[in-house]
């Protein structure tokens, strides 16, 4: 599905001579590596405060905390999601409030929002899901109405732009009250381990998280709230320092790769190609996500599982649906586009170092599946 070996190979020399820099350095914990990344990825973002963190799923958590959101308070988030989105909430024993998505975009349905508000909802996340922007502008509005926060989930979706109805533009992760993000190696901006931050750009928010990130500390032993210890690893920093600046031509790369996979499958009475924006930067192709109707999608992922093709199910199963987060309170038809999709979606191979080969044998080969 990813191909980090070939993209290593292409900043080897970078990477390596950053890593020795920190090795020689020894500041293994929030050193200059970790202080200059914060700094480069405010600059890339423009956002004011960047805060870096262990893990995207930490991330969220804190973001939460940060919020003071308290024991009863209700999240709303999207059904159709990785689980960390929801498991945030329920381990802070806040109440989740899963809503059905677009199924064009996959992304948080605003309709659905709007009908799940009431007087306990504190917080929205919508998940810029697959790398798409979620619709950020409808939702800060009903946001600002009804006196809501909105943390936008940006694991998926660094580098992509939103465009407002008025033209303005601004980076997913810089529109919300605050934003998440990952820096698993798979994620756009990748790390060679875990590693995760968030955005904001509200100063006294920025001052608190700071703090909770750091043992609830804003000054040397005193514990002023509850806090966790969550830091980006100083090595980790210094490798995203090295691709940040690649940032922009990868998710080219993904974009172009997108474009291909399109051109080919589009035609195709039984595929339904990923939506997205004419111009296209709303979009950072995290995934590349087909619909299939009207096949037997999982019998596909066999087949290409035989010719050698990896395929990747996001999600197979809804998050209401799962175990840990069943409640009485969820209803089956609140829920039709995500029970749908989840039959329905295949993720392709999808990164920065896919040749025009590897998408034609990929395509033939789910075109050859289809018309048999
Ligand atoms: C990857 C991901 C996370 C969690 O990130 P980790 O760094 O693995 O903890 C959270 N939300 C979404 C949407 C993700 O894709």
């Amino acid at each position: 599905m990813v191909d980090l070996q070939g993209q290593y190979a292409k900043i080897e020399t970078q990477i390596n001579q950053a890593l020795q820099e920190v090795l020689l350095d020894t500041s293994f914990i929030n050193g200059p590596a970790v202080h200059n990344f914060q700094k480069n990825l405010e600059t890339y973002l423009g956002v004011k405060h960047v805060i870096p963190c262990a893990n995207g799923t930490d991330a969220l958590q804190i973001a939460l905390m940060g919020l003071g959101l308290k024991p009863g308070d209700e999240v709303i988030t999207a059904d159709f999601t990785f689980a960390a989105t929801v498991e945030v909430i329920a381990l802070l024993q806040l109440t989740p409030v899963l809503v059905d998505v677009d199924p064009d975009t996959f992304n948080i349905d605003v309709a659905a929002v709007e009908a799940a508000i009431s007087p306990k909802t504190k917080a929205i996340i919508p998940v810029h899901l697959f790398g798409q922007a979620a619709p950020m502008e409808p939702l800060m509005a009903l946001a600002k109405k009804h006196n809501i926060f909105v943390v936008e989930d940006n694991a998926q979706g660094i580098g992509a732009t939103y465009t407002f109805a008025d033209g303005r533009q601004a980076k997913t992760g810089t529109i919300g009250h605050v934003a998440t993000t990952s820096f698993f190696p798979s994620k756009n901006l990748g790390a060679y381990g875990d590693g995760g931050a968030l955005f904001t750009n509200d100063d006294q928010l920025a001052h608190t998280l700071r703090g909770i990130v750091n043992h609830g500390m804003y000054q040397r032993y005193h514990h002023d709230v509850v806090g966790v210890n969550s830091r980006l690893d100083a090595l980790q920093a210094a490798i995203l320092n090295v691709k940040l600046p690649y940032l922009d031509a990868y998710n080219e790369a993904r974009k172009a790769a997108a474009i291909k996979y399109t051109e080919r499958l589009q035609n195709h009475p039984k595929i339904t190609t990923p939506h997205r924006e004419a111009d296209c930067n709303s979009h950072v192709f995290h995934q590349y996500t087909l619909k299939i109707k009207e096949a037997d999608r999982d019998a596909l992922v066999a087949y290409l599982n035989e010719q050698g093709i990896p395929t990747g199910v996001y999600y197979p199963i809804p998050l209401h649906a799962q175990k840990a987060y069943r409640d009485a309170r969820y209803k089956e038809h609140d829920f039709e586009i995500t029970n749908a999709l989840v039959q329905q979606v295949i993720s392709l191979p999808m990164h920065t170092e896919l040749t025009d080969a590897q998408i034609d044998y990929i395509c033939k080969h789910i075109l050859q599946f289809l018309n048999a």
